[in-house]
């Protein structure tokens, strides 16, 4: 999240709950051997843990997704960071979701995600002055960075390059990501990079 320009957060912070946390219902989640037994992902867990509880198909792990996008606003998580970093899998351990759930950094960063939620200034009366073919190339460019930075985060990828320069072969991870998949989307291609609106939606480096 640091990556993005200060003024971009909370939209892209936006646009991820309003998305919500991936809670794949129709899944057969495999099981891992925890003391002897084999146990797997209990999917009543999202009943109550709906707005943050992320289950990775790919790792069989879950994350928090409030922690996630305000974790550069409270770097301390403590024992938590399971839900920030590697995963969260002890299927045999509702306590560790019930502990995450009661950290004051937690209930913290959950708030801030109703409050962001909650806010009058939503995207559409943000831009409200702007017109909907612009405010959908936002939206556009906006899902292909969140995509790009998901990916580089699930990989446990760098985002930085050495040179960002247009003609380099070694430009950041993120642009390298976000110049690919504009390549083969023609949708993508038309707002990203060199396409981007200048000035409002160009995505930053810091
Ligand atoms: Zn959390």
């Amino acid at each position: 999240m640091k990556y993005y320009h200060v003024n971009q957060r909370d939209e892209i912070r936006r646009i991820y709950l309003q998305k919500g946390p991936f809670q794949p219902q129709n899944y057969k989640f495999p099981q891992r051997a925890f003391g002897g037994k084999q146990r797997r992902f209990n999917i009543s867990w999202f009943d109550d843990n709906i707005y943050w509880l992320e289950y990775s198909i790919k790792e069989n792990v879950t994350f928090c997704l409030c922690c996630y996008l305000f974790k550069s606003d409270i770097p301390n998580q403590g024992g938590s960071d399971h839900f920030v970093k590697s995963g969260f899998k002890a299927w045999n351990r509702k306590l560790g979701l019930d502990d995450h759930k009661a950290r004051t950094p937690h209930i913290i960063v959950v708030q801030k995600c109703q409050i962001l939620m909650n806010q009058r200034q939503s995207i559409t009366t943000a831009f409200e002055k702007q017109t909907i073919l612009q405010e959908k190339e936002y939206r556009i460019l906006l899902n292909a960075s969140i995509d790009c930075v998901r990916f580089l985060w699930r990989q446990g990828l760098a985002f930085r390059g050495h040179d960002k320069t247009d003609d380099s072969d070694n430009k950041c991870n993120f642009l390298e990501f976000l110049q690919w998949l504009a390549y083969r989307c023609d949708v993508v291609d038309r707002v990203v990079l060199k396409n981007a609106p200048k000035k409002k939606y160009s995505i930053e480096m810091q």
